[in-house]
């Protein structure tokens, strides 16, 4: 298999600048480790390209986390991106089924209103870099386009999508992220607003097999265009360890552990995000109990 990698682009005067990833791979790796269900995988793959393009923009070292909380049956869904191109998401109930609302899946009546929060980590930082905004329509990428035009104060398209068959699988998925830059003509302000809205269906260009090159042009109205590769390989990775659990564990305090002790049970944790099995035995439990310093 290809390494896969985001596309980045801009214009020679700098005025215009955009980012683009084919995700087809990493959205069935998604599907397959939820064995999500057509709304969850759409939903959850929308998230995870535009973290994913939003993290490439940030330096090294950098984290982004997207979480959407809705009040929709599809509950929360969360995603980590870093500037490495590692990612990783989430969702409360992957296996959600709805019917059609016009012939499409109601990803946006899935979600529901709420917030969106976006959180920038940085690891020499102490304070993360937190925005709040409302969920717009739910269908992830008005949302994010939102959010750049809130925090950021810049004029941008956000086109995200995912494409699953009747049997529930992932046929194509991708993203583009355009951003103009300050001393962009207006010209080329209102050009970009006219083609995000008659651009052909992302996700009938991406099941065409076009580019990201492509994709970039087809909402651009530009081919003059340099292309630079993001140095990392776009992965879903999960950093959960047995040193985490602990950790997390040790947050439910002596109390907790005393009772979980007593029961004298192995503990399960699954990581909802990668979907790995840890098994805490009360030995452990005891270990992790007496660490903890009674105040
Ligand atoms: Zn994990």
């Amino acid at each position: 298999m290809n390494t896969l990698h985001i596309s980045k682009f801009h214009t020679e005067d700098l005025t215009l600048r955009a980012c683009a990833v084919i995700t087809t791979d990493l959205v069935k790796q998604v599907q397959q480790i939820h064995q999500s269900f057509p709304i969850a995988t759409i939903a959850m793959g929308r998230l995870l390209t535009g973290a994913l393009l939003m993290a490439s923009g940030l330096a090294e070292k950098q984290q982004i986390c997207i979480r959407v909380q809705g009040d929709g049956p599809l509950g929360e869904i969360s995603t980590d991106a870093t500037f490495e191109s590692e990612a990783r998401v989430y969702c409360n109930n992957p296996q959600l089924d709805l019917p059609l609302t016009n012939g499409k899946l109601p990803i946006g009546k899935a979600i529901g209103k709420g917030m969106l929060t976006i959180t920038r980590f940085h690891e020499f930082h102490k304070h993360p870099q937190v925005s709040l905004v409302e969920i717009q329509t739910g269908e992830i990428a008005e949302d994010l386009s939102y959010y750049y035009q809130q925090s950021q104060q810049i004029p941008c398209i956000v086109a995200l999508s995912v494409s699953v068959n009747n049997q529930g699988e992932v046929q194509a998925a991708g993203g583009v992220i355009l951003e103009l830059m300050p001393g962009a003509p207006s010209t080329l302000i209102n050009t970009l607003e006219t083609k995000a809205q008659t651009s052909r269906h992302l996700s009938e260009l991406i099941l065409n097999g076009a580019t990201p090159r492509e994709l970039v042009q087809e909402y651009s109205n530009t081919t003059k265009l340099k292309e630079n590769l993001h140095p990392h390989e776009v992965k879903y990775h999960c950093p959960c360890s047995i040193n985490r659990v602990d950790r997390t564990l040790k947050l439910l305090g002596k109390a907790s552990l005393a009772e979980m002790i007593l029961k004298g049970e192995l503990c399960e944790i699954k990581c909802h995000f990668c979907g790995k099995a840890y098994s805490v035995s009360p030995e452990s439990l005891r270990k992790l109990h007496d660490e903890l310093i009674t105040y």
